[in-house]
C-alpha cells in the first residue's frame, strides 16, 4: 500500500512515535527529494526509519543491502509487526519461502526488499529486479565497502555496478562508522561523490561511562551484576578461556549467563545468542566475536572485564547497550596487568608498522581509562567531535565532586621512595605489596621485607593504593614504562616532592568510590518492584514465544514503561503510547488493556 501521508503522520500512524530524532527528518527529506545521501549516525540513533518512511511513500520498491542474515531477518520481523510488507532473499531461505518472497516482489506488494550483497549479484535476482520499479537503493552498514573499515566485505565493492542498473533509484548509504577515510571510501566506491552528507553526533547521551581500578575482577563483576537483576547485559573478556571460566562461575553464583566465542560449536553459539535475544538468558559472557548483527535494543549494561583493543572498539562494544534510548551502564575494569598482556601481544608482531599502530591504539585506550576529565572527551575525539557540555553528568568523572580536597603528599612520598628503593623495576602490584608489608614469595625472594619502606603504607588497602597510584601517574610524578614490562618509574618532577617543598592535593579513594555509586539511579530506572511493569513483561514474553519472535518485536521496554506509567483504560489512550501504531493497536491493545484493568482492580 502506497502512502500519501506525510512523513510526520506516518511516524505516528505506523511506528507509533511522536517526534523525529535529530537528522531523521533531514535524511527523509533528502531521500524524498531524490538526492543521494550518506547518513552517518551512531548505533541506536534511528537509521532504519530514514529509509522505512520513504519506502512507504515512494511508489516503487526499496532495496536494502545488508551484510548479515540475522540483521535482515530481524528487520523483516520488525516491519511485519508494524504491518509493512517486507521480503528478504538470502541463502537461508527454503525454496517455498523464496517463491513466496519472489511473488511478493513481482506483484509490487512488497514495499521493502532485503538482500545480501552476494545475492544481489545473482543473475536471477538481477532479472527479477529489472522488471520492477526501484525507487530507493539503501546500503546498510556501508562501511563494509571500505578496506579501511573493520569489517570489509569484498562483495560490497561491486555495488556501484549494480546501482547503475537502477538509474532512477536514489541511493542512501548508512553507517555508524565515521572515520574520514572510510567516509571518503564509501562515497567514491558507490560512485556518489556529491551525496548529501548527514553527520549526526556520536555522543550516546543515555550511556553512563565508568572506569574502575581492577582489584578483584571477579568480585567486582559480581557486585556490578547484582545491580541489574533481571536485566540484559554483556560481559566482554579477552580470551575464550576467560569467557568459559567466568560464564561457568556466574552460573554457579546463580546468575543466568551463557558463554559466546568463536571456539564454541556453531549450534551452541547460535542457541546461546538466541536465548539472550529472547530474554531467556540474562547475561552473555563473550569475546569480541559477539555483537555484530545483534539488534537487541534492551541491553542495559556492558562490562569490560579486560582492556579493549582501542577506543573505537570500546565505543562500538559499549554502543550495543541502550539502543532503545533508555539509560544503560558501561563499566571498564582497568588493571595495569592488562596493559602488560596487550604489550606482550604487540611485541609478538613482526611488522613494524602494525606494531606502531597497535601501540597507538593501546595508548589511546589507556588515555581514556586514565582520564581525569569527562570520559566522553576521548571517546568523541576519536570521531573528530568535541563535546559541547563541560560536565556531562553521566560519567564517573563528571558525576563526582570536582575539588581535590585530600592531601596526597605523604602517600606520594612513600610510594615514590618505594619504587626508587626497589630499583624502578616493578609493577603496581608488587610495589603495593611492599608498601602494605605483605610477605609473599616474591617479596622474600628480593629481600624487600628488609627495606625501610616495607609496610609503611599499611593504612591503605590495595584497592585504595590503586586509586592513589593512578593519581600520581596522572599528575606526572610517576609513569608506567611499557618498554620495561610496565614497571613504575619516577619522573624528574618527583624530586620536588621528595625533597620536601611541594604539597600535592588530590582525591581520597573512598570519597571517590562513594561518589561513583551516587548516580546509580540515573542509570537504572528499570530496576525495582513495579508490579505492573513485570506483569506486562510477562505477557509480552508469552505473546513473543507464541509468535516465535524476540520480545522486543512485540513491544520495546520503553513502550512497556510508558504503559505501566500511564495505565491506559481505553483503546484511544492505548494508541497514544510510545511505539503504538495502527498495527500494534489492532494486534495487542485488547490483551494488554485487560492486564492493566486487572491490575487496577487488584489495587482498588
Ligand atoms: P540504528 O539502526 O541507528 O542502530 P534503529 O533504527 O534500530 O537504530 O533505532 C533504534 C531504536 O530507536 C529502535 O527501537 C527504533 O524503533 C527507535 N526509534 C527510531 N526513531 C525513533 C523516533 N523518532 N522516536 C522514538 N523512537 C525511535
Ligand atoms: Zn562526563
Amino acid at each position: 500500500m502506497i502512502q500519501t501521508d506525510s512523513p510526520r503522520t506516518l511516524l505516528k500512524s505506523v511506528f507509533g512515535y511522536d517526534s523525529f530524532r535529530s537528522f531523521q527528518e533531514d535524511c527523509i527529506r533528502s531521500v524524498l527529494e531524490r538526492r543521494d545521501t550518506l547518513l552517518i549516525m551512531p548505533t541506536g540513533g534511528g537509521k532504519s526509519l530514514c529509509y522505512q518512511i520513504p519506502a512507504l511513500i515512494f511508489p516503487g520498491l526499496t532495496v536494502v543491502v545488508s551484510p548479515l542474515i540475522s540483521l535482515m531477518t530481524d528487520q523483516v520481523r520488525q516491519l511485519r509487526a508494524l504491518g509493512i510488507d517486507a521480503s528478504v532473499f538470502n541463502s537461508s531461505l527454503s525454496s517455498d519461502e523464496y517463491d513466496e518472497n519472489e511473488s511478493a516482489v513481482r506483484s509490487g506488494r512488497s514495499r521493502i526488499l532485503f538482500l545480501a550483497p552476494e545475492t544481489l549479484l545473482k543473475p536471477e535476482i538481477g532479472s527479477l529486479l529489472s522488471g520492477c520499479r526501484v525507487d530507493l537503493f539503501v546500503i546498510d552498514e556501508a562501511h563494509c565497502i571500505s578496506e579501511w573499515g573493520h569489517d570489509f566485505r569484498p562483495e560490497y565493492r561491486q555495488l556501484e555496478a549494480v546501482r547503475r542498473r537502477f538509474p532512477r533509484a536514489v541511493c542512501l548509504a548508512m553507517t555508524a562508522t565515521a572515520t574520514q577515510r572510510v567516509r571518503r571510501d564509501i562515497l567514491s566506491s558507490l560512485g556518489i561523490p556529491d551525496a548529501n552528507l548527514l553527520l549526526a553526533s556520536f555522543n550516546r547521551d543515555n550511556l553512563f561511562y565508568e572506569v574502575a581500578a581492577k582489584v578483584d575482577a571477579h568480585r567486582q563483576t559480581l557486585d556490578f551484576l547484582r545491580r541489574f537483576p533481571d536485566q540484559s547485559g554483556i560481559v566482554y573478556c579477552f580470551s575464550r578461556d576467560q569467557v568459559d571460566t567466568l560464564a561457568a562461575s556466574l552460573e554457579k553464583e546463580g546468575f543466568s549467563a551463557r558463554p559466546y566465542h568463536a571456539g564454541l560449536r556453531p549450534e551452541v553459539r547460535t542457541r546461546n545468542q538466541e536465548l539472550f535475544i529472547r530474554d531467556d538468558v540474562q547475561i552473555i559472557v563473550a569475546t569480541i566475536a559477539f555483537g555484530m548483527g545483534i539488534n537487541k535494543p534492551n541491553v542495559r549494561f556492558v562490562l569490560h572485564y579486560n582492556l579493549p583493543k582501542n577506543v573505537e572498539s570500546y565505543y562500538q562494544e559499549t554502543g550495543r547497550a541502550g539502543r532503545d534510548g533508555l539509560p544503560a551502564h558501561c563499566l571498564l575494569l582497568f588493571g595495569y596487568g592488562d596493559i602488560r598482556n596487550v604489550r606482550f601481544f604487540i611485541e609478538q608482531k613482526t611488522d613494524p608498522e602494525q606494531k606502531q599502530v597497535a601501540n597507538m591504539h593501546l595508548s589511546s585506550i589507556i588515555q581514556y581509562a586514565e582520564a581525569e576529565t569527562c570520559r566522553r572527551g576521548p571517546l568523541l575525539k576519536y570521531f573528530g567531535e568535541t563535546l559541547a557540555a563541560e560536565n556531562c553528568a553521566l560519567c564517573d568523572n563528571c558525576a563526582r565532586p570536582k575539588t581535590p580536597d585530600f592531601d596526597l603528599t605523604d602517600p606520594a612520598k612513600k610510594f615514590l621512595a618505594c619504587i626508587r628503593r626497589t630499583g624502578q623495576r616493578f609493577g603496581a602490584g608488587h610495589v603495593i605489596d611492599v608498601l602494605r608489608g605483605s610477605s609473599n614469595e616474591k617479596i622474600l625472594r628480593f629481600g624487600h621485607d628488609r627495606l625501610a619502606e616495607y609496610g609503611t603504607g599499611a593504612e591503605f588497602s590495595a584497592r585504595q593504593w590503586q586509586f592513589l597510584i593512578r593519581q600520581f601517574i596522572q599528575k606526572g610524578y610517576s609513569f608506567q614504562d611499557h618498554d620495561a614490562y610496565g614497571a613504575l618509574k619516577c619522573t624528574p618532577k618527583s624530586e620536588n616532592l621528595l625533597s620536601g617543598g611541594e604539597r600535592l592535593m588530590g582525591f581520597f579513594p573512598e570519597a571517590r568510590e562513594k561518589a561513583k555509586k551516587a548516580p546509580k539511579k540515573v542509570a537504572e530506572p528499570l530496576q525495582g518492584d513495579d508490579e505492573l511493569f513485570q506483569a506486562l513483561r510477562q505477557l509480552r514474553k508469552e505473546l513473543a514465544d507464541q509468535a516465535g519472535v524476540p520480545p522486543y518485536i512485540v513491544f520495546s521496554d520503553k513502550s512497556l514503561l510508558d504503559m505501566a506509567a500511564r495505565k491506559p483504560a481505553t483503546r484511544e489512550a492505548f494508541s497514544a503510547l510510545y511505539g503504538v501504531g495502527a498495527k500494534k493497536l489492532e494486534a495487542y491493545a485488547d490483551v494488554f488493556l485487560r492486564v492493566i484493568a486487572e491490575f487496577r482492580a487488584s489495587r482498588a
